[in-house]
């Protein structure tokens, strides 16, 4: 009787907020990948087709078929990084209802990655947009806002979108980078205001959180909760109802979920692999009033000893594909492991000697992500045609 009572107040209490503004996304117990399946990006599969010929012509079926795997099977997020972009989530949006077979809701990855003055610290990846030419007001109007209204149209489907990877680490341990010091309050503008407009009950908001290796070190782990405390904060100013899913980490890193061997340079560390990571940040976003969940990029892991130092982030060798999207894990702070980096995409030019600009194709790179695949690839001989289905 009092649940009962309590669910009545409770869904009053609902339906008054709803009249006053759009309704809020699930509340912080709904894991929003359970029970659904995941959009298969059409466009990374066809970019693999080099991968499996390659084996092939090596006479190496096995990988090919593994590779095949991939291209067909394995859910990953499609980066939209500039305003023409944009047409990338149309397409996500047409290919994933084309997937979609039976009761289940189908949720879609996508990355939010166009800030002015972007990658401002590693600079591999500066955008289209800079502060100096009007960058954020273009940021916010067309593309926040474009972004924004593409996917509140597609209510059928659910929607993660990780928001601008790294940005805020740099906040939190780059202000001795000039650049970056300068770039730091256009970063929390920017993503606030990103949040403030991705206020959809089928969108799922996820804010970057670096990795283990640089914000997981014990004196970070409280600065970085309050950079995230004040951005969520700028974004409930700007629409009340704002709110976050949580937060993604390792994505375009190395790390492990769970590391089977312990990196020497991790010994000083709580955050040694990625769980830890998300299980020291916990307590301190909980106590910024922010939920502490999180996804966790498992799309390229570098393997035992690969890296001399965890500040190696650049087209590491040898790494492997990690575990697959959605694999069962035990972390309760965790909402799911997920591929975000599509392995092949390079992180520029660096790293493994040859390695284009980054986002190129990298092939010899991701013929290593399926030889290292750790669990292994299942193998998938049957071809399928690409594209939409007749
Ligand atoms: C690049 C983007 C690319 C993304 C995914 C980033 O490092 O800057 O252009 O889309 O990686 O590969």
């Amino acid at each position: 009787m009092v649940q009962l009572t309590q669910f009545v107040l409770a869904t009053a209490a609902l339906a008054g907020a709803a009249s006053a503004a759009p309704k809020p996304p699930p509340g912080p117990n709904v894991n929003p990948w359970t029970g659904k399946d995941r959009y298969v990006v059409q466009s990374y599969g066809k970019k693999l087709d080099q991968t499996i010929a390659a084996f092939t012509a090596q006479n190496d079926t096995l990988n090919a078929a593994r590779t095949r795997t991939v291209a067909q099977k394995i859910s990953t997020f499609t980066w939209v990084t500039t305003r023409d972009g944009l047409s990338l989530i149309p397409q996500a949006i047409k290919e994933a209802r084309q997937q979609k077979k039976g009761p289940k809701k189908m949720i879609v990855g996508l990355v939010l990655y166009n800030l002015p003055d972007r990658d401002c610290s590693a600079g591999e990846s500066a955008g289209e947009l800079s502060s100096a030419n009007n960058g954020l007001q273009i940021y916010k109007k067309e593309f926040v806002d474009k972004y924004a209204k593409l996917v509140s149209e597609a209510r059928d489907l659910d929607f993660a979108i990780v928001l601008e990877p790294d940005s805020l680490g740099n906040a939190v341990t780059n202000q001795g980078v000039p650049f970056c010091a300068n770039a730091t309050p256009i970063y929390e503008e920017g993503i606030a205001y990103a949040i403030s407009k991705l206020q959809y009950p089928n969108v799922h908001l996820y804010i970057d959180a670096a990795h283990g290796g640089w914000l997981g070190w014990a004196d970070n782990l409280k600065p970085t909760a309050e950079v995230f405390g004040r951005v969520v904060a700028m974004a409930k100013k700007l629409n009340p109802m704002a709110k976050i899913r949580g937060f993604s980490t390792n994505v375009s890193n190395y790390n492990s979920f769970q590391a089977k061997v312990r990196e020497n340079y991790t010994e000083y560390s709580p955050s040694w692999d990625e769980s830890h990571y998300a299980t020291s940040l916990a307590p301190y976003l909980e106590a910024e009033g922010l939920p502490s969940h999180f996804i966790i990029d498992q799309g390229r892991v570098a393997l035992p000893g690969a890296r001399e130092e965890w500040g190696e982030w650049c087209n590491v060798e040898p790494a492997g594909f990690g575990p697959l999207p959605g694999s069962k894990q035990n972390n309760t702070n965790v909402d799911s492991l997920v591929w975000i980096k599509p392995g092949g995409e390079s992180d520029g030019k660096c790293g493994l000697t040859g390695a284009p600009a980054a986002g190129a194709w990298f092939d010899e790179y991701v013929q290593m992500l399926v030889k290292n695949a750790e669990p292994a690839l299942e193998p998938t001989y049957m071809k399928k045609p690409h594209g939409p289905k007749a």
